[in-house]
């Protein structure tokens, strides 16, 4: 039986289909009563899941086709973020943002909101100026950015149909260069929070909330760079680091100010190795960035439950869009990431309580992780939860690509 990526998931889906061309494709979604896109697998519940046919993209491959003049490039949808970023890079253009890995699916990251870190940057959804799908009675759908419902289509959860294309804004190419400062005290972050956050393009924060503090990722762009020999009293770290506390720095991107190409130092990750531990579950949570610190203080009272089964957590911030499902709509946001081990009773155990920690700030889930948030709060957290539930039911009506996970998200709004 099919698993996901941390292999916490077997899905229950009857067979995978894997269509070469749109036309394949559309008969496939045509005939079945219950289907459902499948990206790279790496989610952590069971938002990819059917009891009937699961569909991948992944061999409906092509170009990268760029347009200079709208400074777009359409590819297809079922590449990974590694396999798009050379050959733009290479073409002279970048994108503005990628998240923590480029392993992931294109259409399976934007469907969940997936995002990286910067103040400035948007999640990778918000790059999305057009999507090209095939909907369920098996007919093309193309949806651009000024189109009514677009701000509704781009994080589908996999709800609208199978995306075989994606339109991507696209910026000139830049350098990164990535600085690590261990023993930031949490003091020094409370003080200085929005300073912090903002001192490189994209920052991330590791920590498991105890009082050995944080380490601060700085990704900064060649063009826009500020030496420091400290930040707020941490101090430069002097070989390489992982993402988890015991990883080999070796296979994270490139740290210690060496400059490089913008899609080799905004993950944390390099395609050719595994990312992150792979034995583990992930849960995060967006909320306005306005109210980090207090979240920050609710979480580390839980500190001592988490600490037997975190392996890591990091804070990154997402600035505001427009996207209804995005869990970073219409607020900057900051993000608290968890990596558990697979402990499953307690990590089980501990969701619903670090919902009730998060939820008085307004806390949103992210949709492709592990989390215990009822209808209710996800109907107060994501506040055109239920536009979305009618534009899936209007393209959707017989609810074929609704799954157990999404139907209880989104419940039976009628038209
Ligand atoms: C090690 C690791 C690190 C991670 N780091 C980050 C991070 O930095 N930031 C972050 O936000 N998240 C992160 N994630 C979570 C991850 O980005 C999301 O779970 C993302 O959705 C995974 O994409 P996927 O291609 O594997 O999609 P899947 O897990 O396969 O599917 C996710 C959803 O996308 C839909 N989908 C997939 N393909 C299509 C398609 N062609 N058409 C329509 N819908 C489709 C599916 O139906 C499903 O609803 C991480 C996950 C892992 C395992």
């Amino acid at each position: 039986m099919a698993k996901n990526w941390a292999g916490n998931i077997t899905y229950s889906a009857t067979e995978l289909r894997e269509p070469e061309s749109i036309e394949e494709l559309a008969e496939i979604v045509a005939a079945a009563p219950a289907v459902r896109a499948l990206g790279s697998r790496h989610s952590f519940n069971r938002i990819a899941d059917t009891t009937g046919i699961q569909i991948s993209v992944v061999r409906m491959t092509g170009a990268v086709e760029i347009d200079t003049g709208a400074r777009t490039a359409r590819v297809p949808a079922g590449l990974r973020y590694g396999e798009i970023v050379e050959e733009l890079d290479r073409q002279g253009w970048a994108l503005r943002n990628l998240a923590s890995l480029p392993h992931i699916s294109i259409a399976g990251a934007i469907a969940t909101g997936t995002h990286g870190s910067g103040v400035g940057n948007g999640s990778l959804a918000t790059a999305v100026a057009g999507l090209e799908l095939i909907t369920a009675e098996g007919s093309t759908l193309t949806s651009r950015r000024d189109d009514t419902n677009f701000a509704g289509m781009v994080v589908s959860l996999g709800c609208l149909g199978v995306v075989t294309h994606v339109t991507l804004d696209i910026v000139p190419t830049y350098e990164v260069r990535q600085d690590v400062y261990d023993h930031l005290s949490w003091a020094a972050l409370a003080e200085n929070f929005d300073a912090i956050t903002s001192s490189a393009y994209s920052v991330s924060l590791f920590t498991d909330w105890s009082d050995h503090g944080l380490t601060a990722w700085l990704k900064s762009r060649v063009d826009d760079f500020n030496a420091r020999p400290d930040l707020f009293g941490a101090t430069p770290a002097t070989r390489p680091h992982h993402p988890l506390p015991d990883g080999p720095g070796e296979v994270a991107t490139v740290q210690l100010g060496v400059p490089g190409p913008w899609w080799d130092r905004l993950p944390h990750f390099q395609l050719g190795f595994t990312p992150s531990n792979g034995e583990e579950l992930q849960t995060e949570y967006l909320m306005p960035r306005a109210h980090a610190l207090e979240a920050i203080e609710a979480v580390r009272a839980l500190a001592p439950r988490m600490e037997p089964h975190l392996f890591i957590a990091e804070i990154r911030t997402i600035a505001a869009d427009d996207l209804w499902l995005s869990p970073s709509h219409s607020t900057d946001c900051v993000a608290f990431h968890f990596t558990w081990r697979q402990h499953f009773p307690e990590v089980s155990a501990l969701l619903p309580d670090l919902d009730s920690a998060l939820a008085p700030f307004g806390a949103r889930p992210h949709w492709g992780k592990v989390f215990e948030t009822d209808r209710e709060r996800l109907l107060v957290a994501y506040p055109r939860l239920n536009d979305f539930a009618r534009l899936a039911g209007g393209l959707d009506p017989g609810r074929k690509f609704a799954n157990d996970l999404t139907s209880q998200w989104l419940g039976r709004v009628t038209q």
